[in-house]
């Protein structure tokens, strides 16, 4: 892939700071090797703090897709993230990069006789990933349904008011992880894929924001940035993962990561580990002993649009 699909978003500084564009870029960086390597750039660069900060930008830019580099090129794509977060926002973060444990297969399964629609996991997901408050966007959708109904389409999405209500019951929906996923095919970019361990994730700095991906998912399963996202500085999560939960963009695509920077260190997911009726069963598939192993084995399950051969590593169920 040339590097030239690369969005000027890449070289974009949040908050409202001025763009600057590849071309005046490559102009501070003129300046800079002019300058000698000891001043402060001026001129044409004016947000590019100092010349290690223009020469990771610069880095920063030229990188591979994240799926094409090697281990050591992975490490160091993440430690110039976290200085360059240091750098521009005088911020802290831990970045991961860890990669999908041998033999494990993630699974998903939802209580739907239990969950009571107190939308604890939506709050504990928008927390723990970073997720736009401006926009009030969510990866969980939590759909009131009426009873007999088994299709999120029919069900209220926008509920407000006090829960339970009686005779109602309650459908989470969020990215299932297909195995077969629509969206991976769509995308022009490569750049979202599905890991070993079944997690469909994005490199975000490889989407171009084209919403291939969002038209082919049917399940509402992704999140266009449509502004750059907003949080509060008390509010960032920093411990962060390069395919999860790290700052993201304007003009880029994401979507749950079945929480990707706390599975992969043997937590549940902020959802699962929030949700106050034990509603959300997440694990390992491989794993004859996990709970997801036995709820498969021992309920009824079922899975949305099974028909459409996605095979969702997300299922329904009831007690
Ligand atoms: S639910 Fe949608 S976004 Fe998630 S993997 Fe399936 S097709 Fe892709
Ligand atoms: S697994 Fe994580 S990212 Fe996915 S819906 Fe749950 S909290 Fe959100």
């Amino acid at each position: 892939m040339n590097s030239s699909k690369k969005k000027e978003g890449m070289m974009k500084p949040e908050n409202g700071e001025k763009k600057i564009s590849r071309r005046s870029f490559i102009k501070g960086l003129s300046i800079a090797a002019a300058a000698g390597s000891a001043g402060l750039v001026t001129g044409g660069c004016g947000s590019l703090g100092n010349t290690e900060e223009m020469g990771l930008k610069w880095e920063e830019y030229f990188k591979k897709n994240y799926r094409l580099m090697s281990q050591k090129e992975k490490d160091e794509t993440v430690a110039r993230l976290v200085r360059l977060a240091k750098m521009k926002d005088d911020r802290d973060i831990q970045m991961s990069n860890a990669e999908p444990r041998e033999n494990v297969l993630y699974g998903y399964a939802f209580n739907i006789s239990r969950c009571k629609g107190y939308m604890d996991c939506v709050e504990a997901c928008v927390q723990e990933n970073n997720l736009d408050r401006k926009s009030k966007t969510q990866y969980i959708r939590l759909f009131e349904m009426d009873s007999g109904q088994l299709d999120p389409t029919s069900g209220d999405g926008k509920y407000h008011h006090e829960v339970p209500v009686a005779d109602k019951f309650y459908m989470g929906v969020q990215c299932y992880h297909c195995e077969n996923a629509p969206c991976i095919k769509a995308c022009p970019t490569k750049a979202t894929w599905r890991e070993p361990d079944g997690i469909v994730v994005v490199d975000y700095d490889w989407c171009i924001g084209c919403r291939y991906c969002l038209a082919a998912c049917p399940y509402w399963g992704r999140r266009f940035n449509w502004g750059t996202p907003e949080v509060p500085e008390e509010e960032i999560n920093r411990k962060q993962h390069y395919l999860g939960n790290r700052m993201r963009m304007k003009g880029v695509m994401e979507k749950c990561t079945f929480c990707v920077q706390r599975t992969r260190q043997g937590k549940l997911p902020a959802c699962a580990e929030a949700c106050p009726t034990g509603s959300r069963v997440f694990g390992n598939l491989l794993d004859p002993d996990s709970e997801i192993r036995f709820v498969l084995k021992n309920k009824k399950v079922f899975r949305f649009k099974e028909e459409l051969g996605t095979d969702p590593k997300f299922w329904y169920f009831m007690d």
